[in-house]
């Protein structure tokens, strides 16, 4: 198994502190300053009130909300099967689409518990995965 490649992600206005924290290893949320609704993915403000928010450091620690296994990926993903795709439910509870490495994928189980690693890229780009703990 090859490793997972690390996309390059835009750094673009509301969501360009939160992608500055991947490349620091921190993981940061989003909480809205009126009605503290954590908000997922990041954007700037409250999609429930319209409230601007503040970024907080995540606990990175989860569980697996659902997966599937890749046994044929495409692109730059190819040569990296198998591989896991899953929805991690984080425990502030966003459900945040990610990679479960580190882990055998025919073991992985739904509500296996996870935390956050950093993957970099030698360009300076990151990305959050999670594996199992
Ligand atoms: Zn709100």
């Amino acid at each position: 198994m090859t490793a997972l490649p690390i996309p390059e992600v835009p750094h673009l206005g509301e969501a360009d502190t939160f992608w500055r924290g991947i490349a620091a290893d921190e993981l940061l949320l989003e909480r809205c300053r009126s009605c503290s609704a954590v908000v997922w993915y990041p954007r700037g403000f409250c999609p429930s009130c319209g409230s601007g928010v503040t970024l907080e450091p995540a606990s990175g620690e989860g569980a697996v909300y659902s997966f599937s296994v890749v046994h044929r990926g495409a692109g730059e993903y190819r040569g990296c099967e198998p591989y896991v795709v899953a929805y991690v439910e984080l425990d502030e509870g966003p459900r945040i689409l990610t990679n479960v490495v580190g882990c055998d994928p025919d073991s992985l189980v739904i509500g296996a518990r996870v935390r956050v690693v950093f993957d970099h890229g030698p360009d300076g780009s990151a990305l959050y995965r999670f594996t199992t703990v």
